[in-house]
């Protein structure tokens, strides 16, 4: 398709159907003179339903990371960059907030859902203390349905910032009666120690509200479980599947908790009833940050999976309701990853024994069963080194602690000051001595985010933009301007 047919169609189309269809919809469009030139946005072009699609630390880095592991170790392909990227719009987003060069979660979300730069661990709040408008008050204030899903607390940096206004990301308790004011039609993931009065196990609230009794009183379904999930029916559900964050999907119990791919399903099965306006939901894989904070590349692999599983979910969605648009993106790049070559020992530095990043080296990914989370609070703390050796001979197959390493994590001591993720930096490194997946901080970096769009709108997205760009996108689609 030519480029000025593709201005107006719902994204590329994907197969002989979604061709026809994608035609039918630009002729439709053009015959209605509601054709834009890029950068524009006309009515025919304004979508009904916007589906936010975020791989929290995830840059191109590591998308390109989920593409080949997925074809090589699962035999499937990644949508992310195969499709969205592929046959939609693609751009690039500079991260910085208010300040520094190197953002948080909660400045990069507030900019991506305000269009505004804020300050590190600001809530959509404006340096001066103003709130500004998020996402989701502005579809809520347009008729529409909202829905916050997240691998997280329901209450972390990102939803909050596309939800709320707080002066600081670590009022916990504050944000949940925030987001509960707010009242999203759908509101899913972990975090139920805020909705939980002390007394009850689990629970952190202060002034012994329920707020998961306050949720169902309303109206909502309530879901603790994936069985509760997949059996919710209603067009408001409340889903809190664990006290604090939801687990890794390498450590993940199926009973317990449900795949990103499951609650992004069961979000739009309750958002698209009764919406005669139509919905704007966010589905957050926070797990790729947190693989990244740690440099697991394991977990970090595996989360991307999880999180592109839900990205097929919401394509399909796409496929059948074409007024949607589907945006997949992520706020900043956590690590520093970088897949790349190294010695295989230190006594030579020639080429011949050098080794590179390639398939042998991702099946030795593939066959790590643990999270170095879980294995950390397997080790307790304080290690000693026949548990160490027991649980990395078991889930780590193939891989040897060098003695500095061994040394760094018994003794409970920094990699380095930009590594301070105790012990499990120091796993991050015995992971790269033998497969070249190097990590070069413990902290979010500034490299641009990709975004990729599917659907009308998707063409606002393409090109090199700024984060507070894409929360203007999105406010000018929501309003149908
Ligand atoms: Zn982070």
């Amino acid at each position: 398709m030519s480029d000025s047919t593709h201005v107006c169609s719902p994204g590329r189309p994907t197969s002989r159907r979604a061709f026809v269809l994608g035609v039918a919809l630009a002729v439709v469009a053009a015959a209605g003179g509601g054709c834009a030139s890029a950068g524009g946005v006309a009515a025919s072009s304004t979508p009904r339903n916007i589906i936010i699609m975020f791989g929290d630390g995830a840059a191109p880095t590591q998308w390109d990371f989920g593409r080949y592991s997925s074809r090589v170790l699962r035999g499937q392909s990644f949508a992310t960059t195969d499709v969205v990227f592929r046959e939609g719009t693609v751009g690039l987003l500079t991260t910085s907030p208010h300040g520094p060069y190197v953002t948080d979660s909660a400045a990069a979300a507030s900019a991506m859902s305000t269009g505004v730069k804020v300050e590190n661990g600001a809530i959509s709040v404006a340096p001066d203390g103003k709130p500004l408008r998020t996402v989701m008050q502005a579809a809520k204030a347009a008729g529409k349905r909202i829905g916050l899903v997240t691998t997280a607390t329901v209450y972390d940096a990102t939803p909050a910032a596309f939800a709320v206004n707080a002066k600081s990301r670590r009022d916990s308790q504050v944000l949940v009666d925030l987001i509960r004011a707010l009242e999203p039609d759908v509101l899913m993931g972990g975090g139920a120690d805020y909705f939980l009065p002390e007394a009850v196990p689990g629970g952190k609230r202060k002034d012994g509200r329920d707020v998961i009794a306050e949720f169902r009183a309303r109206g909502y379904q309530v879901a603790r479980n994936t069985a509760e999930l997949n059996a919710a029916a209603g067009a408001k559900l409340l889903a809190l599947f664990a006290d604090d964050d939801m687990d890794f999907e390498v450590d993940r119990d199926p009973v317990k908790e449900p795949t990103t791919a499951e609650m992004a399903a069961a979000a739009l099965k309750a958002l698209a009833q009764q919406s005669p306006n139509g919905f704007v939901l966010l589905v957050e894989n926070e797990n790729i940050d947190t693989a990244g904070h740690i440099n697991d590349a394991s977990a970090l692999m595996r989360a991307l999976w999880a999180f592109d599983d839900a990205v097929k979910v919401a394509l399909e969605f796409q496929r059948r309701n074409p007024d949607t648009l589907v945006v997949v993106t992520g706020d900043h790049e956590t690590g520093g990853f970088s897949p790349t070559y190294a010695l295989k020992d230190l006594s030579s530095i020639a080429s011949s024994n050098r080794f590179y990043a390639g398939d042998e080296q991702l099946r030795m990914l593939g066959g790590i069963t643990m999270s170095f989370t879980m294995l950390v609070e397997k080790l307790g703390k304080t290690p000693t080194g026949e548990t160490l050796d027991a649980l990395l001979a078991k889930h780590f197959p193939g891989f040897r602690l060098d003695p500095d390493l061994r040394q760094l994590i018994l003794e409970r001591k920094a990699l380095d000051r930009s590594h301070s993720y105790v012990p499990q930096n120091a796993l991050g490194r015995m992971i790269a001595r033998q497969t070249a997946y190097y990590w070069g901080t413990s902290g979010h970096t500034p490299e641009p985010v990709a975004v990729g769009a599917v659907g009308p709108g998707a063409e606002l997205f393409r090109g090199f933009q700024d984060n507070t760009d894409f929360g203007r996108h999105l406010h000018r689609l929501i309003l149908g301007k």
